[in-house]
């Protein structure tokens, strides 16, 4: 049996869910998302889509870190790559003919610093009774655009705006044949696809924040941000707790931290951070912890951050090498085997 499922227009790859990459992730943006519950756990702890149920709502699509979702007939990377870049761009479902929930805040914010401007037709949101139900998918859509201003007003980028009342005609019919062809275009994502990297573990939504960023870059006028997003962490490691085991990179789903010079070093790629939380959990002596600072260069161009330098000696116990920290002679693991066998150790001597 495929892996992929799919009604008329959404399918779901579970194997890209934080969820199969580590049993323990309690990640539930889509469920939580999803205005008519198709969305659930199933038994093998997945998740899980009832065709039956799905709406094609595209709203899983627009809040999955992970491009866990897909919709058959619209795809929103195609559309940005295509729309062009420095146009003054509307974005409106009676264009596109997908819910604005298709795009999450990665892409907003990449169509943000494309383009010379961008709004978002939200007037049909009142009266969608098929998909904006009660209310929950336009909310979506707002905190989107509204965590995108966050990103893009401090970089003194144009904010996007909200169109609330219905497009004039001329206006509609001039944005027509653009949307037309960039629509027919979003169908056939395999022209974009050969841009990417098939072992790249990146989602392609942050390739194209990247990609956008080095775009604009040079009309910055700051770049360090400090503020808090769904989709960004910045991490540290704390020196003394940390024991070099390497599970926190070992579990990355994207690479984001990893080794240096001969397993010494732990490094940090800010672009790669997908703030699943994975790191966070996964460290036993809780040593990984997150800041708000975020430099734009260093995700623009993907520039590594050193979280530790270890020194690694021998120790005299077990002569196996360890990462010093100070000037310990004996390795963590040959202390908690004296301390835990002390009466052992007595009881041996006495005799
Ligand atoms: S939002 Fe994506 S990563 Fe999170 S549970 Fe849903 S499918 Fe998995
Ligand atoms: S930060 Fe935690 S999980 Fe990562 S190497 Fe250090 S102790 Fe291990
Ligand atoms: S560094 Fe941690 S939070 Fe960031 S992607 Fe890797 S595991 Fe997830």
């Amino acid at each position: 049996m495929s892996l992929l499922s799919s009604n008329a227009k959404i399918s779901i790859n579970p194997l890209k869910c934080l969820r199969t990459e580590y049993l323990y992730n309690d990640c539930s943006s889509c469920i939580e998302a999803c205005p008519v519950e198709a969305l659930s756990i199933s038994h093998a702890k997945r998740i899980s889509l009832d065709s039956a149920v799905c709406i094609d709502c595209n709203a899983c699509i627009g809040v999955c870190p992970t491009t866990t979702f897909s919709n058959s007939e619209f795809d929103p990377i195609a559309f940005i790559l295509k729309s062009g870049l420095d146009k003054d761009l509307v974005l409106s479902c009676k264009i596109t003919g997908q819910c604005l929930s298709v795009f999450g805040v990665e892409n907003l914010i990449s169509l943000g610093l494309r383009e010379k401007s961008l709004t978002l037709d939200m007037s049909h949101c009142k009266t969608c009774e098929n998909i904006n139900c009660d209310g929950k998918v336009e909310a979506q859509i707002r905190a989107a655009m509204s965590e995108a201003n966050r990103f893009l007003a401090p970089i003194g980028i144009n904010e996007i705006v909200a169109q609330e009342t219905k497009l004039e005609m001329s206006r509609r019919e001039a944005l027509f044949s653009f949307a037309t062809e960039a629509q027919a275009l979003s169908d056939d994502s395999s022209e974009f696809d050969k841009l990417f990297d098939p072992k790249e573990t990146l989602p392609k939504s942050r390739l194209v924040l990247q990609n956008s960023l080095k775009y604009s870059i040079e009309n910055f006028t700051v770049q360090i941000i400090d503020d808090k997003f769904s989709f960004l962490s910045n991490k540290k490691i704390d020196f003394d707790s940390c024991t070099n085991c390497g599970d926190c990179l070992q579990f990355c789903p994207t690479n984001a931290l990893f080794y240096g010079g001969e397993k010494t070093k732990i490094l940090f790629q800010q672009t790669r951070c997908i703030a699943c939380g994975i790191c966070d959990d996964i460290c036993k002596p809780k040593s990984i912890s997150s800041d708000n600072n975020f430099d734009m260069v260093s995700l623009a161009f993907g520039r590594a951050e050193v979280l530790i330098e270890n020194n690694f000696v021998t120790c005299k116990e077990c002569k196996v090498d360890f990462p010093q920290k100070h000037s310990e002679t004996v390795c963590n693991r040959c202390i908690d085997f004296i301390q835990n066998n002390t009466k052992l150790f007595t009881l041996a001597r006495d005799m």
